[in-house]
């Protein structure tokens, strides 16, 4: 088999539908199910029609294009990422596993291969949070992670449902329908670029994702009581703000006293309330991320950093409360998928690391109902979510000529 990838269209295609945006170039901004989303959708099916695949759309707006295989009715091996970016984005994120996986398996096709398992590359709706407030949307429903129901809750800003954006996109079956049956696919692989310094810094032009990290998300108010700067002496203080402080030290410690480093903590956000040089602090809301590639240390970082909150409250004698925004549990990679990434790297004698994935990404949620894995190939200075991101063509067409020989040797 001579897989070779046709690296200029691959180029092309990339520099084709970033064109395909509502913002000025280099920024990307196409929002789920907007005029641009649906014209660089229209664009990527006659791209996948003119590769002879098979095109179909559930009524999500998740896109499949399936090249049968000898066995069509066999599970089939999928890829894939998603198109839509957030606004003032750069032209890579998503699109590489996009483009990159219609280009391995035209490759595939150009060198004869006849695989026994159909392959599939999936486009994935919604994969930002921008316009429903939830990420991954297309991937959540089709793992079950997330009910029709619950998605038929879903408005955006402007106040318009999920059904009717959808409707009014042209997909209107009931998203009962888009749950995948389980066995649909044998394996789910998805290349997507790093978002991150760690392969540049290395100058490893692969990295095999062994585990994707997820976060669980708090909004955390404190409430003291306030009062004049001046006039209410220390004994005397419930500041809000002080509780929050101690608050956001309890929760840097329980992140580093995990014992992994693949914990981390993070408060983003600190809001006080009222704000004021001479007034003391009466209400102070925090956000609180949390993440790790394991789901019990990070359950046990958070009742580390709960029995704090408790201690704090009572000590300094104001109320913490917290909701919970999302907990998504991370995900392990599938050993054998992991394997057949590092054998097809080292097949074209391409030098490739282990890594953990720390965004997240659908392959989190296909990990559901699928055995997945994931390739990252490097972006400049690890930007990502900005107009300068940028991933070499080079690098590009190493990750989907691995891709298409993980594909190959996955779809037998
Ligand atoms: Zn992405």
């Amino acid at each position: 088999m001579n897989l070779e990838i046709d690296r200029n269209r691959l180029t092309e295609e990339i520099e084709e539908l970033a064109g395909i945006s509502d913002a000025e170039p280099p920024a990307i901004t196409r929002i789920v199910f907007s005029l641009a989303d649906l014209r660089a959708r229209a664009w990527l099916i006659a791209r996948c029609e003119k590769a002879g695949l098979a095109i179909r759309q559930d009524p999500v707006g998740n896109i499949f294009a399936r090249w049968a295989g000898v066995e069509p009715n066999a599970a089939a091996v999928g890829t894939g990422a998603h198109i839509d970016a957030i606004p003032n984005a750069g032209k890579y994120d998503g699109v590489v596993g996009v483009l990159g996986g219609l280009e391995a398996i035209r490759a595939l096709q150009r060198c004869g291969a006849r695989p026994k398992h159909s392959i599939e590359l999936l486009l994935f709706t919604s994969e930002e949070p921008t316009r429903f407030g939830i990420g991954c949307l297309g991937s959540r429903l089709l793992s079950g992670t997330m009910t029709p129901d619950a998605a038929r809750k879903l408005t955006d800003k402007d106040g318009a449902s999920l059904e009717e954006v959808r409707r009014k996109a042209g997909y209107s079956a009931p998203l009962e329908e888009v749950k995948l049956p389980s066995g649909y696919y044998k394996a789910f692989v998805e290349l997507h670029i790093e978002q991150g310094p760690l392969l540049e810094q290395q100058k490893v032009p692969l990295g095999v994702v062994t585990s994707i990290a997820a976060p669980a998300s708090f909004r955390i108010t404190v409430e003291g009581a306030g009062g004049h700067a001046g006039a209410v002496l220390m004994p005397e203080r419930r500041d809000a703000l002080c509780a929050a402080a101690e608050l956001i030290l309890a929760i840097e410690n329980a992140a580093r006293s995990s014992g992994a480093v693949d914990t981390v903590a993070t408060v983003g956000i600190c809001d006080v309330f009222p704000g004021a040089v001479n007034s003391i602090p009466s209400r102070v809301r925090l956000t609180l991320d949390i993440r790790d590639t394991d789901l019990a240390r990070r359950d046990a970082a958070m009742r580390a950093i709960e029995t704090a909150r408790e201690t704090i409250a009572a000590k300094r004698q104001v109320a913490i409360s917290e909701e919970l925004v999302n907990a998504d549990a991370p995900a392990l990679c599938a050993p054998e998928i992991v394997e057949a990434l590092s054998q097809a790297c080292a097949k074209h004698g391409l030098a490739s690391m282990k890594m953990v994935s720390r965004a997240y990404h659908d392959s989190l949620f296909m990990s559901r109902i699928a055995p997945v894995a994931m390739l990252f190939i490097p972006c400049r200075n690890g930007y990502s979510h900005r107009p300068d991101e940028y991933a070499s063509p080079e690098d590009i067409a190493r990750g989907a000529l691995v891709l298409a020989e993980t594909l190959a040797s996955l779809a037998g």
